[in-house]
């Protein structure tokens, strides 16, 4: 085993319970990514982890314990992240949340028959078949394929690319949540081919819609919202910059047999400030827009982009109507957001409760020690 030798700080991280240790607490350690075993100054073991000597964030803890890291091992932890997903009201969910799931860097998303995986370090590369074997094991999917086109690879200087990891997987895969149908694009679509993590609070939206009510699902991408909000309200309107995802809505909505969805694609911020001034409500408005903070340094031009767009979403709601809103913005944490939704509602000069606080799915857990796991923040308003 190659071994690696950490500071006292670094140790500390990982007795706080925080997987990562930075680069500069890291004294010596391999120019190779790989595993590696970790000791601290006085070289007591403290655990095995995956080391990326091109990374920041140079040692990532994987076991604790002094146990070989085999082909066992990682088939009793994917079955793990299995049982704990017993009772989802869908066939699509996270697998496996990376961090949240203790297993650092790696995302699995499971689409029906299918599932989509992210190998977001390099070390991990160096696991991809052991990864593999073992999710065939635990999941007997008909097909594996990598989403590895996103940039967190690049920080680990390995390819871009998207590629058929095992079998075979469909451009499209019917997906059910609750009481609709959509599908996931897991070769094309955003993220592994949906947005899963807002699963709950499309069924929670689903729920409130007040029946014969209208809706604006804002931000709609594939009409997932709307779709929930289908079922009861008269009238749906879905609105995105991207008309290519609204044509997915639209065959979504077909799929569903519901002709009361009105697709628009528009730039929001031009759009919701029309719609105030032609004195246009809704009884219910979503409001789920992309990470406008993708980095600390732009906390606050994003603060000012949420706030915009809260302001001009909370103008729009009916006398007693509700306002789901959200932001998956990591740097923007539930104060900032709650901070935000304050001033905006200040603004507004109506009265709103918060009658929910919300978060991501409950397969995408967030672990207490370590922030990076919770993204997704959210909030269930009513006005007066
Ligand atoms: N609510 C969706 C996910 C939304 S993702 C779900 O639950 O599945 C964010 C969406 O915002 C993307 O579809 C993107 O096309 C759209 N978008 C980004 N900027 C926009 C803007 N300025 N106006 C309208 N839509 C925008």
């Amino acid at each position: 085993m190659i071994w690696a030798t950490v500071s006292a700080k670094g140790a500390a991280r990982w007795a706080g319970g925080h997987p990562w240790i930075y680069r500069s607490d890291v004294a010596d350690h391999p120019d190779h990514p790989g595993m590696v075993a970790v000791r601290d100054a006085r070289g007591r073991f403290l655990g095995t982890a995956l080391c990326s000597p091109a990374s920041e964030i140079r040692l990532r803890l994987l076991e604790r314990t002094e146990v070989p890291i085999d082909a066992q091992w990682w088939h009793a932890r994917i079955a793990g992240c299995r049982d704990r997903r017993a009772g989802i009201d869908a066939n699509a969910w996270r697998a496996v949340h990376a961090e949240g799931d203790g297993l650092p860097a790696l995302i699995v998303d499971r689409y029906d028959r299918w599932l989509v995986v992210q190998i977001l370090s390099a070390a991990l590369e160096t696991q991809r078949s052991l990864i593999i074997d073992a999710l065939r094991e635990v999941f007997a999917p008909e097909g594996i394929l990598f989403r590895h086109d996103t940039a967190t690879r690049r920080l680990e200087k390995l390819n871009e690319r998207v590629e058929l990891a095992w079998g075979d997987v469909p451009e499209q895969v019917e997906v059910r949540e609750g009481g609709v149908r959509w599908f996931a694009a897991p070769w094309s679509g955003q993220k592994t081919g949906a947005f899963l993590d807002q699963r709950e609070n499309r069924l929670l939206a689903g729920r409130v819609m007040p029946a014969g009510g209208t809706a604006l699902d804002c931000f709609s991408y594939h009409g997932s919202f709307a779709l929930h909000l289908a079922g009861m309200a008269r009238e749906v309107t879905a609105l995105d910059a991207s008309a290519e995802a609204l044509a997915r809505g639209r065959e979504h909505a077909a799929l569903n047999s519901f002709d009361n969805i009105d697709f628009v694609a528009a730039d929001a911020f031009g759009q919701l400030p029309k719609w105030g001034d032609e004195g246009r409500r809704f009884d219910l408005v979503v409001v789920d827009p992309p990470a406008f903070a993708k980095s600390k340094g732009h906390v606050a031009a994003a603060l000012r982009g949420y706030r915009e767009i809260n302001r001009r979403a909370m103008h729009l709601v009916a006398p007693g109507g509700w306002l789901l809103t959200a932001s998956c913005s990591f740097h923007v944490t539930r104060p900032l957001f709650h901070e935000m939704l304050v001033s905006a509602a200040g603004d507004s000069g109506r009265r709103f409760t918060m009658q929910a606080q919300l978060g991501q799915a409950i397969d995408h857990p967030e672990v207490l020690t370590i922030p990076e796991t919770g993204y997704l923040k959210g909030a269930l308003l009513r006005a007066d």
